[in-house]
């Protein structure tokens, strides 16, 4: 297994998983390593005319289901070991969705906050440029993650175009809706993550009105699922963003901290500037208390590695739903499970987004637009039935959900990796 931080404790999950799948030795020996990885240098004009070059990654790690499909992130821990685990983790996403999809992950090592909106447009479309070659609608497919969003996606759809001299918007998702953007994608990891919640908070007799929930940043994802909780009666008693958190034990505003925090952006469009800190009528607390909370649901969206050996003895919450990606590693895994917190896992909680991602690339392909409506619906029913799926294999198998959500993807990844594998043949002929 590869040495990696990251990546080998990410590792760990499908290590867990196989105890309980019979795939072949085959299957297991081809998603070890990360299919193909490029490293760039991606070369940046800044305003003031020099020349600066960044790091930039794209990493495939496996394709035997279908084109590989993860999102591009900015921030300065990007590493080639973080996207390598990032494109491990879409692997089985895509899988357990069900999606015709391989899994990856693409970066730029940079704090975007200090570009202005040109520089960012240029580096991003300089990424492209590097990386042109290793990607298309058939090959490998962007996407947003953490500080991109739809300008961004739409600078980069652009980009890939003029080079294949023909609009591609298959390339990436999340684009703008006037780009050939779906319905529904903005708020599709939000709404996803909704769902699940929706789906396997009931299994637990715990209603919306009598369950207090905290959540870990305020972004794209974190913030619209504040929203959609706080509309159904939860009680969201604390958010945070990168520079602090807030906590009510009331409940929040959330509708008015959204308009504030989106009335304070500087970028245009591109990043908000404020922080939730700002909006001093509650109480300030530091981002590793909010995860210490004494709630119903603990709610990780901005990074990953946040719950750790260090800090699992300390959480209070019942339950943690995953919407950052690999926010709680294997060791702190154990640390919760005997505590007795139930732990959903990222791979099923953020799936959402990709599976709008699916139906954004299938709208480009057919040119057939779905409105919001149909768009919600199939959302809807895909998540809802494989978080059952997932609940049923977790009971059957006697396992967290995280390793049932595992054992479910492994599954259909192994089948699809025999199905065209040549053991046999060979093995006959010795
Ligand atoms: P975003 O950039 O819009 O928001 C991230 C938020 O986290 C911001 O509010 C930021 O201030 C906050 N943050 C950063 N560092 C923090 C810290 N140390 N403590 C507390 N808050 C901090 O990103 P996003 O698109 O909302 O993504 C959030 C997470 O969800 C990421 O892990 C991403 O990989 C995952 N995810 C996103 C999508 C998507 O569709 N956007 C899909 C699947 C998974």
């Amino acid at each position: 297994m590869a040495d990696s931080s990251l990546l080998a404790d990410a590792s760990t999950r499908l290590e867990t998983a196989l105890m309980y799948v019979a795939i072949s030795e085959d299957a297991i020996a081809r998603l070890q390593y990360p299919k193909a990885s490029v490293s760039v240098s991606i070369p940046l004009r800044r305003d003031n005319g020099s020349l600066e070059i960044f790091r930039g990654y794209r990493v495939r790690y496996d394709d035997t289901r279908g084109p590989a499909k993860g999102g591009v992130r900015y921030h300065p821990n990007v590493s080639l070991d973080e996207m390598e685990s990032l494109a491990f983790w879409m692997t089985f996403k895509c899988a357990l969705l069900n999606l015709p999809y391989g899994g990856a992950k693409g970066g730029i090592t940079l704090n975007p906050k200090a570009l202005s909106k040109h520089e960012l447009e240029r580096l991003s479309r300089s990424y492209i440029d590097t990386i042109a070659d290793f990607i298309g609608p058939d090959a490998d497919i962007l996407a947003p993650d953490m500080y991109t969003n739809a300008t961004v996606m739409g600078w980069m759809m652009d980009q890939y175009s003029i080079i294949q001299r023909r609009i591609t918007p298959g390339v990436v998702t999340g684009k703008p809706i006037s780009m050939g953007g779906s319905q529904g994608r903005e708020t599709a990891t939000a709404t996803g993550a909704f769902h699940v919640i929706n789906t396997l908070l009931p299994k637990f007799d715990q209603p919306p009105h009598r369950t207090t929930v905290a959540i870990q940043g305020f972004g794209n994802v974190g913030a619209m699922l504040a929203q959609l909780l706080s509309q159904v009666g939860y009680c969201v008693v604390a958010i945070s963003d990168s520079q602090g958190s807030i906590y009510a034990s009331q409940g929040l505003d959330i509708p008015s901290i959204r308009r504030y925090k989106m009335a304070s952006k500087a970028l245009q469009a591109v990043y908000c500037e404020s922080s939730v800190c700002n909006i001093v009528e509650h109480e300030v607390i530091s981002n590793a208390d909010l995860l210490k909370l004494d709630v119903d649901v603990l709610i990780p969206a901005a990074l990953e590695k946040q719950i750790t050996v260090d800090n699992a003895h300390s959480i209070q919450a019942k339950y943690i739903f995953e919407v950052a990606n690999g926010p709680t590693t294997s060791a702190a895994d154990k640390v919760l499970e005997k505590k007795g917190i139930f732990v959903f896992p990222d791979i099923l909680v953020n799936a959402g987004g990709v599976t709008v991602s699916y139906f954004e690339w299938v709208q480009n392909r057919s040119g057939l637009y779905w409105t919001s409506e149909e768009v919600n619906q199939r959302l809807k029913e895909r998540i809802t039935l494989e978080t059952e799926k997932t609940w049923a294999m977790a009971d059957e198998f006697d396992v967290s959900m995280r390793t049932a959500s595992y054992i479910h993807a492994l599954q259909r990844i192994g089948e699809a990796m025999d199905a065209m594998g040549t053991r046999d043949f060979y093995s006959s002929h010795d």
